[in-house]
């Protein structure tokens, strides 16, 4: 039997998996798909799980349900050295080990960009992962009680402050989001009022939201504008330390959530540990067939797609174009993938991507929303009601589309559920700290490891 293993069973890789389990004859190869992760994350869904739209499991697409026939590693490749067609694999708990393979396909996505701004990485948190989503989701709660107890004041105002960095799609969707959410979040607090509320979102370049054009880009900062937010163009983070904000522009204010989401870094396994072509961001070289190399110099028995691949964008007019990173098209990479790779198999036909977009769509929280599509532009709720209604079809399989319509539904019976679950950080605190009352403990909560 081939041995085909996919590295990272995120959107490309598991749509890669899912294929081929539809289009390779029994017994011709065993598909491995190797991730640290047992679920493919939805990531267009997480802005609505950090507001309580959408359970956080929910944005989990289970490898194992879904992917039958497919054989799971949860574990993370290390390296990948193509010359001995071996990966070095570090299982969740265990030692590393080679695996060894007849066909590679490298689909390990992105990781968040960052920058070595003091006080970024003790404070920040990004918004890329479920967990991720949630803690934005329980943060912001837990801050809404403590505030809602304090007097006016520094205390206060820094809980109730947000800060964003990084206004592309993700940063855009998240921080709308967020800010319904503390809005709808008001009534339930009598103690605070939306001028206790700062919301900031901090953008580099001119604009935000790179993916529309400068005027729909613009209506979206008026839009965020008149909801109460600040939007920092042309503006960087200078420090974040101990969660004072200081700007590029001058401006310093303290924020109890920082939230970076300021673009895409290359993956550093495949920029760094691995004898396979890569460009000068640290992308996978591929063919527009999704094979890796070029056509001087090719590499065999490898594929790519995905967040971590330069693919050819052959919708585009000119030489040069390379696909954006996004689901869009790692959904279609994956499956443009599957279907040659059969081919290379049964000695069919191997076709070209090409994928001209659908154009883009946004939601900037619940009701709010903006489309674009060439010249069309839409605004407000029409284009929400586009947005869930393109994601609700676009999560694979209608298990997780049925689970996803009843939580929009009963929520627009009942409103969102909200309580934050920060407590499940420390299940044990409650155990630890009745044991400490009832003279049974022998020693205090906090000497004690976390379960
Ligand atoms: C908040 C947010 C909202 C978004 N909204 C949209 C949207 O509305 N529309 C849209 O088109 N796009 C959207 N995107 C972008 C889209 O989600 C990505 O472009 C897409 O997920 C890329 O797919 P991928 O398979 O390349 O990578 P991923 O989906 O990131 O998958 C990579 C997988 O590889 C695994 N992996 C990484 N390193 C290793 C390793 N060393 N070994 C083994 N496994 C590894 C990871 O665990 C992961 O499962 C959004 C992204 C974010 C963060």
């Amino acid at each position: 039997m081939r041995e085909i293993v996919i590295v990272g069973g995120g959107y490309a890789g598991f749509y890669t998996a899912w294929g081929l389990e539809k289009s390779l004859r029994a017994g011709e190869a065993r598909v491995t798909v190797v991730d640290p992760r047992p679920y493919m994350t939805y990531q267009p869904f997480l802005p609505e799980v950090t507001a309580g739209s959408i359970e956080a499991r929910h944005a989990a697409v289970s490898l194992r349900r879904h992917l039958r026939s497919t054989r799971l590693i949860a574990g993370t490749v290390t390296e990948i050295r193509h010359a001995d067609r071996t990966i070095t694999v570090r299982p969740v708990g265990g030692a590393d080990y080679d695996l060894g393979y007849d066909t590679l396909v490298v689909t390990a996505g992105a990781v968040t960009r960052t920058f070595p701004i003091p006080g970024l990485a003790e404070q920040a948190i990004g918004l890329k992962h479920v967990e991720e989503a949630v803690a934005i989701r329980d943060r912001l709660m837990t801050a809404f009680d403590q505030a809602a107890s304090l007097p006016p004041g520094v205390e206060r105002r820094k809980l109730l402050t947000v800060t964003f960095v990084g206004g592309g799609f993700s940063g855009v969707e998240g921080f709308g989001e967020l800010l319904s959410l503390a809005t709808a979040m008001l009534k339930s607090y009598p103690e605070l009022s939306l001028d206790d509320l700062s919301f900031h979102l901090v953008e580099a370049r001119g604009r935000i939201l790179p993916e529309v054009g400068d005027e729909p880009g613009a209506w979206v900062v008026r839009s965020l504008e008149r909801r109460g937010a600040r939007v920092h163009l042309n503006t960087q983070l200078v420090s974040a330390v101990d969660g004072h904000v200081v700007l590029s522009s001058g401006e310093e204010f303290d924020s109890a959530l920082i939230v970076w989401t300021a673009g895409n870094a290359s993956n550093p396994v495949v920029h760094n540990h691995t004898d396979l072509p890569v460009d000068e961001r640290g992308l996978l070289v591929v063919r527009p067939d999704l094979r890796m190399g070029t056509d001087s110099e090719p590499v065999a028995d490898v594929w790519a797609a995905g967040d971590d691949a330069a693919v050819p964008d052959l919708a585009l007019p000119g030489p040069g174009a390379r696909t954006v990173p996004n689901a869009q098209h790692a959904v279609r990479q994956g499956k443009r993938l599957a279907k040659n790779i059969a081919a290379d198999l049964h000695g069919g036909r191997i076709r070209n991507y090409r994928h001209s977009s659908l154009g883009v769509v946004a939601t900037l929280g619940l009701g709010r929303g903006i489309f674009q599509y060439k010249s069309l532009v839409i605004k407000g709720l029409p284009a929400w009601l586009m947005h869930r209604g393109y994601h609700v079809l676009a999560v694979p399989t209608w298990e997780r589309k049925i689970r996803v319509l009843t939580v929009w539904l009963t929520a627009a019976l009942f409103g969102r559920d909200l309580v934050s679950l920060a407590s499940v950080q420390h299940p044990r605190d409650a155990f630890v700290a009745s044991s400490d009352m009832q003279g049974s403990g022998g020693s205090r909560a906090s000497d004690r490891p976390a379960a």
